[in-house]
């Protein structure tokens, strides 16, 4: 299976939850350093239960709003490679 973020095939159009505003992608959920980690913790607490990798062939992204400063998990369905 194929992220289409992970290998820049695909982009994220969505708006952000909150606000409507632009987000920015800030890649895989595993390889996020929390470069916005002053901004708060991200929603969904992973770390303590991770019903994610339990949803089947999808990557988890990070993405960030700029307008209201909202950090969120977002669930990318991978491609048939
Ligand atoms: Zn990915
Ligand atoms: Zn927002």
């Amino acid at each position: 299976m194929l992220c289409p973020l992970c290998n820049g095939i695909g982009d994220y159009l969505e708006s952000c939850k909150s606000c409507g505003g632009k987000v920015t992608e800030c890649g895989r959920l595993s390889d996020w350093t929390g470069p916005y980690e002053p901004y708060g913790p991200i929603e969904g607490s992973l770390q303590n239960n991770m019903p994610i990798s339990s949803a089947g062939d999808v990557c988890c992204h990070v993405i960030y709003c700029e307008n209201c400063s909202r950090v969120s998990e977002i669930l990318i369905s991978e491609w048939p490679s």
